[in-house]
């Protein structure tokens, strides 16, 4: 008898129910049109100007200097892994990646990839089973921008402060606290996220890149070209025009609920209210280190693998979806991006309480 769920997916995620219900009331017409917004070209003004009032919304939201181009993309955070370092490792075409955890892993393997291109640790997190970050770094070999994960959605951790870079750029991988977290784009050569945590639908993917880090004689294939990308606004194909108009409609309404610092104080105190809680608790706990834990994705475990199967299967038949853990590390996570609502977070830490004393 479930009368309200809630999503605790890491991506694709909740998005406000405002947002939903905005779109299903203007489907089937957009802007009077008698059109849907799956359905218009994205070279008429109905669609360019949207895209547009979503650039600057978002650069609003961030406040993205003048200098920095945004690209609304495609292929998520892992072809952005290959994109950036053919962009931005042309000098000494190498990548120092601070290794935080999966994804900075999954970073490095891709610019391996490239021709020509290497990559080195700058410090890494493995030897504590990334429950702790990484913050000193070793760059005495020359790099052309260092790749950081500034949270990681699988191990639960969030660099609040960047580690010391000794003056490299930055390359950060905002891909689950974007817009979640105040962070200072001008601290970045690039920041890039994919859509679909805190953001709207997949299948659009955030680039945030300062101009003059980019070689406009670089003439790569014009799909992972920034240079060419930015000079025709993101429309150098067709754009997947219904995740950017979606996502539109999440940067107005973060707007009005008051931009980044609003949005990140509420996801501090939905987040503190799980900690604390588990840092209470006789049955479940926090793996990862007090100063280091993300405000967005918060894995835990009790420490019994069968009474975490038997745990997440009686929490989703209570109402509390997508609660399992990332088959890399097994246990619970619960993402608690922007649109997740803080009476969730209270449900679920009740449910919570009511398990550990049924269980004992
Ligand atoms: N980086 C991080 C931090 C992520 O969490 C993810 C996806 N979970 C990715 C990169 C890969 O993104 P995508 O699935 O959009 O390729």
């Amino acid at each position: 008898n479930v009368t309200e769920i809630y999503n605790f997916s890491a991506g694709p995620a909740v998005m406000p129910k405002s947002v939903v219900k905005k779109i299903q009331a203007e489907l089937p017409s957009y802007k009077g049109s008698g059109m849907s917004i799956m359905e218009i070209s994205h070279r008429s003004s109905l669609y360019v100007d949207m895209q547009n009032e979503a650039e600057s919304d978002l650069r609003q939201l961030m406040n993205v200097p003048d200098d920095y181009d945004v690209l609304f993309l495609q292929g998520g955070g892992t072809l952005q892994f290959d994109t950036i370092p053919l962009n931005l490792a042309r000098r000494e075409k190498t990548v120092a990646v601070v290794d935080s955890g999966h994804w900075a892993v999954r970073a490095r393997q891709e610019a391996d990839l490239l021709p020509g291109i290497s990559t080195y640790a700058a410090a890494s997190g493995e030897a504590e089973n990334y429950t702790k970050l990484p913050y000193s770094l070793n760059l005495d070999r020359p790099c052309d921008y260092v790749h950081v994960t500034l949270n990681n959605t699988i191990e639960g951790t969030m660099y609040r402060k960047l580690p010391d870079v000794k003056g490299n750029v930055v390359v950060a991988d905002m891909s689950s606290n974007i817009l979640a977290q105040r962070y200072n784009v001008e601290d970045f050569g690039l920041i890039m996220a994919g859509a679909q945590k805190n953001i709207g639908p997949a299948g659009l993917t955030v680039v945030i890149v300062k101009h003059s880090l980019l070689d406009e004689s670089q003439n790569l294939p014009s799909m992972l070209d920034y240079v060419k990308l930015s000079k025709k606004h993101s429309t150098l194909n067709t754009p997947p025009v219904f995740a950017i108009y979606a996502a539109g409609l999440v940067f107005k309404q973060l707007l009005e609920e008051g931009g980044v610092d609003a949005a990140q104080k509420r996801n501090e105190e939905k987040s503190r209210l799980l900690y604390e809680f588990l840092d209470n608790s006789k049955l479940f706990k926090s793996p990862v280190f007090a100063d280091d834990r993300s405000t967005t994705n918060i894995p835990f475990v009790t420490g019994d693998e069968e009474l975490d199967r038997r745990f997440i299967k009686e929490a989703d038949e209570a109402g509390f979806k997508n609660l399992k853990g990332h088959r890399l590390v097994g246990g619970m996570r619960a993402s608690l991006y922007n649109a997740f609502p803080l009476k969730g977070v209270r449900a679920l830490v009740e449910f919570m309480e009511k398990f550990e004393t049924e269980i004992k």
